[in-house]
């Protein structure tokens, strides 16, 4: 077992404290105030990250799939972007190995939980549950129906294998459907996620009226808009490697200041491994303005509306950010350790 750290991440910032931590990167000991001694490991230790969005079961596309020079639609909207002809023709069994692959990638790089948007329906959702069974991820699975229109023939079947429903767009199905699935949601205690505002403007309003625990991207949103997403308490996640492949770039800076709840998603795991340290290093090179502690918080700290943020605490696992040349640095870096077979 080692010390790690000189400071820890909390809700309300950084604060003088370390751990002990033992091989397999869970904390055995939490000690606060400034340690008298040099930590083993010197740096800020923070909760192991979540990852706010993906979509693992693009991961055997991998290799497949060339996005140059396409856009959002015809690379990943349903029905029959490139990704979905990919997925359907993908049979199950290939699809859990893909889905594990990408669980593992995800625990290698030290993630405690992943939300995940399954398509698919009942079928999709089960694979998921399946590939997460025997890794230690927390997986979050976001279903939907198969199509649009076998919502009622779907839903009895998914209540038992999702944790909330991911709309893939509020116009990619008709407004009423999304506000079926926003109620159904609240009566089963499931939680809403959607897309919103990726590669144009939608209606903010309405995705709002469906009062969901979860906005993905915002890309598209002004200010304003991300003003009524903040006044409602809504988290965002950004993906911002991913958006930056379609030349887009989400207004971070704008929504933590208008003090939204900001997460880092990889999205599609055929474009990048689900590592959020990944999206870190990225906003932490291109969003110079942003703080790094707020950035780790985004990758460390986040969690659905009406969830408890991620903290250190005995018996949960944790990152060590290494800040000797700066907290920034340490996040560019990537250089983050605790579990000793981390690579
Ligand atoms: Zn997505």
């Amino acid at each position: 077992m080692r010390w790690a750290g000189t400071r820890i991440l909390t809700p309300e910032g950084l604060t003088p404290g370390s751990v002990l931590v033992g091989p397999e990167g869970r904390v055995h000991r939490v000690r606060e105030g400034q340690p008298e001694e040099d930590p083993d490991l010197p740096g800020v230790v923070a909760p192991a990250p979540t990852n706010a969005h993906t979509h693992l079961a693009d991961r055997r596309a991998r290799e497949k799939i060339d996005a140059e020079g396409l856009s959002v639609e015809e690379a990943v909207a349903p029905p029959d972007g490139l990704k979905h002809r990919l997925l359907r023709s993908t049979p199950t069994r290939q699809l859990v190995e893909g889905m594990r692959e990408a669980l593992e990638e995800a625990h290698r790089a030290g993630v405690r939980r992943v939300l995940d948007f399954r398509e698919g329906g009942p079928r999709g959702a089960r694979a998921l549950r399946e590939a997460a069974e025997p890794l230690p991820v927390e997986v979050t699975v976001l279903g939907r129906p198969s199509r649009a229109e076998v919502w009622d023939e779907e839903k009895d079947l998914l209540v038992d294998l999702v944790d909330g429903i991911g709309v893939s767009g509020l116009e990619d199905q008709p407004l009423e459907l999304s506000r079926a699935q926003a109620r159904w949601a609240d009566d089963h205690g499931k939680r809403l996620a959607l897309h919103l505002s990726e590669a144009r403007q939608e209606d903010v309003d309405a995705a709002l009226s469906l009062d969901p625990d979860l906005i993905v991207h915002a890309t598209e949103c002004t200010e304003d808009e991300l003003a009524r997403i903040a006044d409602a308490g809504v988290p965002v996640a950004a993906c911002p490697r991913c958006n930056a492949l379609f030349d887009r770039r989400p207004p971070l800076t704008a929504m933590v200041e208008a003090g939204i709840d900001v997460g880092l998603g990889s999205d599609n795991a055929m474009f990048h491994e689900p590592d959020p340290f990944d999206e870190a290093a990225f906003v932490a090179r291109e969003w110079p303005e942003i703080d790094a502690e707020e950035i780790l918080a985004m990758a460390c700290s986040f969690a659905l509306e009406a969830d408890p943020s991620p903290t250190v605490e005995e018996g949960g696992e944790i990152v060590v950010v290494d800040d000797r040349n700066g907290l920034r640095e340490g996040i560019e870096d990537r250089r983050i350790q605790a579990r000793e077979d981390r690579r």
